[in-house]
């Protein structure tokens, strides 16, 4: 038997063996990645169309950078190895083009912090190189280097098209049999004392033994209906997109400048110059709006503006390039930035993938193959101490804690995160 869905789709089944809430690219990985261990009786929900959450707006990098423990690592480098060969395997392209990445560092303790990371990934066999301000200079002619006391560069990383990699994810899965369903959203869950029994959704129930909240920025809402907590809340997250630059080269590579919380990649005959203020804006503390869809935040120029200046002098001629787009987009952050993953204490068969902090594409295709396996083996393939949303306490769930915090999240992520403590 099957409930109702609008023409076109799959029908909604009455029964699966995992139901995943949530088509951006977590849900559309752990969907491929279910299928390729076997499980192929799932099926993905999506309230509106894939992708239409955060990861319709992200910006693509796809980069290793700042990923100092094993697991984070795994995360970066299956994903990018995953992106470039996935058309091969379902025709739909993640316009993965391995450009090269480099991190810039301008002060003595950001070098040695640099250094260090490039020693650690030589070990897993990341040929992470230091280049000197002069081959920064030959290699991106457009940037300031006066101040670089030198560069971290990586050729085989550099950015993906966010909505390709999603696409493509789900149409992998849809290969192998998974129901990839738009339009319905889950309104609930139904328990039989402390195990899932049912996904309940606008346009009926399915009975199943597991669900996957990949609600992105409206996971924590999710859970909450189930009883389940899941810490995390989105913030302001802002890039601009410029007119014309001359002499443009759209191979280049991404930069980072994480002293001055900006980065920078070609995109089309301009550039995007993405920033990380140290000092953030929560957004949507109440909850985020069932019906945000494609949905974009209006700048908040004036706050903004003390981090443009910084960011924007790394490539001086933008000085006289104007602004094409100045971008606002909400993204989940985390209290220690990293993101929660697997079965949630409270309730068994309920697992979650959510909390991504700003990395969620080029982490997208490592998390998925994570939490497939914890879903089917019921252990994690690798240590999940400082990723398993059992270590978070649940008063980070907070209206007071959310807001305070946040605010914190954004510059540690990018520029900050190196320094302990
Ligand atoms: C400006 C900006 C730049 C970024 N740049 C990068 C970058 O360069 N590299 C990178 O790796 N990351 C980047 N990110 C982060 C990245 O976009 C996110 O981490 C990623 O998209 C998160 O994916 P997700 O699947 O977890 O969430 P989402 O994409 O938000 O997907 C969640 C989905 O769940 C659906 N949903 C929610 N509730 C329900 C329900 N009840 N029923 C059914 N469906 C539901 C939503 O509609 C949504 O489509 C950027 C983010 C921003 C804002």
């Amino acid at each position: 038997m099957t409930n109702e869905v609008g023409p076109g789709g799959p029908a909604l089944p009455d029964r699966a063996r995992v139901v995943i809430v949530g088509g951006g690219v977590t849900g559309c990985s752990i969907a491929y990645h279910l299928a390729h261990l076997g499980w192929t009786d799932v099926v993905l929900l999506e309230q509106h169309r894939l992708t239409a959450g955060t990861t319709w707006h992200a910006a693509g990098l796809i980069t290793s950078a700042g990923m100092t423990d094993e697991t984070l690592l795994f995360f970066s480098r299956y994903s990018r190895d995953l992106y470039a060969r996935l058309e091969q395997e379902t025709g739909h392209s993640t316009g993965f083009r391995p450009v090269g990445h480099i991190s810039v560092a301008t002060t003595a303790a950001r070098q040695a912090a640099l250094r260090r990371e490039a020693a650690w990934m030589h070990g897993f066999g990341v040929e992470d190189t230091e280049i000197s301000p002069g081959e920064l200079a030959r290699m991106w002619p457009l940037a300031r280097t006066d101040d670089v006391l030198s560069a971290f560069y990586v050729a085989d990383e550099g950015r993906a098209d966010p909505v390709g990699v999603a696409t493509s994810l789900a149409k992998g899965a849809r290969q192998l049999g998974v129901a990839v369903i738009e339009g319905v959203r889950a309104t609930g869950v139904a328990t039989h004392g402390r195990r899932v029994r049912a996904v309940l959704t606008d346009q009926g129930t399915i009975e199943t033994e597991v669900v996957v909240n990949a609600a992105g920025m409206w996971a924590r809402q999710f859970g909450a209906l189930a009883g389940v907590s899941v810490p995390l809340q989105a913030a302001e997250h802002y890039y601009l997109l410029t007119d014309t630059v001359p002499g443009m080269d759209p191979d280049l590579p991404v930069i980072e400048d994480p002293d001055n919380y900006g980065y920078y990649r070609p995109e089309g005959d301009g550039m995007l110059v993405g920033l990380f203020e140290p000092v953030g804006a929560p957004w949507s503390l109440d909850g985020v709006p069932p019906g945000f869809a494609f949905g974009k935040l209006p700048p908040d120029w004036e706050r903004m503006t003390p981090y443009l200046g910084p960011a924007m002098d790394r490539i001086p001629s933008l000085a006289e390039i104007g602004v094409r787009t100045f971008f606002c987009g909400p993204e989940s952050f985390t209290s220690d930035v990293r993101p929660l993953l697997g079965p949630a204490p409270e309730l068994d068969g309920y697992f979650v993938a959510a909390g991504l902090n700003s990395l969620g594409i080029l982490s997208g295709g490592g998390v998925g193959n994570v939490v497939a396996q914890w879903i089917v083996d019921g252990v994690p393939p690798v240590d999940a101490t400082g990723i398993a949303i059992d270590r978070t306490a649940s008063y980070e769930t907070s209206r007071r804690f959310r807001a305070e915090r946040t605010v914190e999240q954004l510059g540690v992520l990018f520029g900050d995160a190196v320094w302990p403590d």
